[in-house]
């Protein structure tokens, strides 16, 4: 019998769609699949080199379960460059980001305690929360998915321990501006709170500028920054990321990781070690992923009974639509009539909504879309 905690927990959103697909592709079918959250691009082959030398020079071994401290290092270092966050070795915390997110939280609350979320949010956060013994108070954004802090300040209690969020937004592609950021730091500083800032998009940033609340000096201390190597440098089976906040957040934290993953595998911390000179091939896959967006928008744009948010970063577009059915009939429907993989938008907090992840060749976007209209067209 498994515990009533794991009971609760859902299985990803996309599970049951993977698996139709499957059976269609079996069947000999092609598939244009929108639902996978991860680059197309293999990791660019310095990176891939310089692993496997270390791991030939024999740095095979458990290394210092938060990281090993030349990579800790340049993360504060580049935190500071790039992020303007003051951080220090004793800042940085490697472990996968996913991981980081749960490491935060398990370090931050108490069961029962509250985690604000901004809706709509990336799906695994409710998840994770619950998988915590936080509870998940969900919050509305307006239409351009902005936060209006007075309604917000009526979700507070004195139970609420946290606010957590990612920016550029996994999946509407929105990008907030340091207008908005300031203002929310302002809400957590008056409410005191955590702030959980997923930075994992940070390089994909098309319109506007990348801003992180943790450069706040009053917020230093109140910031947990997390961020990783998978979307930027293409490295998702690497499973490399790390978490940046107060000492005693990744002294907590870090306790954590010696009883659970022990520390991140070495091979992949030497990856990321290198991928930090690595500014090119971001820029490059930057470039190609901006191409797409361009596409993907003008292409839905032109489909009938389809609305956008124009999305400024990461590599999502989340229609929303008007027709009937719920979004996961809508998901299912266009598999079987269109074989076309989308990834519906209730497990998002956002109901007739769909999200399509445009981290797929132009090729893709050209058939792919062009058969979501087609389907649009017949549907009403
Ligand atoms: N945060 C967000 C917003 C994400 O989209 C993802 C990956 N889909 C993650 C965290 C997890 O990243 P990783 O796979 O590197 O652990």
């Amino acid at each position: 019998m498994v515990s009533s905690r794991v009971k609760e927990i859902n299985e990803s959103a996309t599970v049951s769609m993977s698996n139709k697909a499957a059976e269609l592709k079996a069947a000999g079918k092609t598939i244009f699949n929108f639902g996978i959250g991860e680059p197309d691009f293999t990791t660019p082959k310095e990176i891939i080199e310089y692993a496997f030398k270390s791991a030939l020079e024999g740095k095979t071994h458990y290394t210092p379960s938060a990281g090993i401290m030349e990579l800790r290092e340049k993360i504060a270092k580049k935190m500071k460059n790039k992020n303007n966050i003051d951080a220090e070795a004793s800042n940085v915390l490697v472990t996968p980001t996913k991981f980081s997110l749960n490491l935060a939280l398990y370090s931050i609350i108490d069961p029962g305690d509250e985690v604000l979320l901004p809706s709509p949010y990336y799906v695994s956060y409710p998840d994770i929360i619950k998988l915590n013994e936080g509870k998940t108070i969900t919050v509305p954004t307006d239409e351009n998915y902005e936060m209006d802090f007075d309604a917000m300040r009526k979700y507070v209690s004195p139970r609420t321990k946290a606010f957590m969020f990612n920016n550029p937004v996994n999946p509407t592609g929105k990008v907030y501006s340091e207008k908005s950021l300031r203002e929310l730091s302002d809400f957590i500083l008056e409410n005191n709170l955590y702030l959980i800032s997923d930075e994992i998009y940070e390089d994909l940033v098309y319109k506007g500028k990348m801003f992180s609340p943790g450069s706040i000096e009053e917020m230093r201390d109140k910031t947990i920054t997390v961020s990783g190597f998978s979307k930027s440098y293409a490295m998702t089976g690497w499973r490399i990321g790390y978490m940046v906040a107060e000492k005693s957040i990744i002294k907590a934290a870090n306790k954590v990781q010696q009883q659970t993953m022990t520390c991140a595998p070495s091979i992949s911390q030497y990856a990321a070690l290198r991928a930090l000179d690595d500014e090119d091939s971001v820029e490059t896959m930057k470039a190609e992923f901006m191409k797409r967006r361009d596409l993907t928008v003008s292409m839905i744009r032109e489909i009938d009974g389809l609305t956008l948010y124009e999305p400024e970063g990461a590599f999502y577009a989340f229609p929303g639509y008007d027709a009937a059915m719920d979004d996961s009939e809508l998901a299912m429907d266009l598999l079987d009539k269109q074989n076309v993989i989308v990834t519906p938008g209730g497990p998002f907090g956002s109901s007739k909504h769909f999200r399509i992840s445009y981290a797929t060749s132009q090729d893709t976007i050209k058939e792919g879309i062009s058969r979501i209209g087609k389907y649009f067209k017949n549907v009403k």
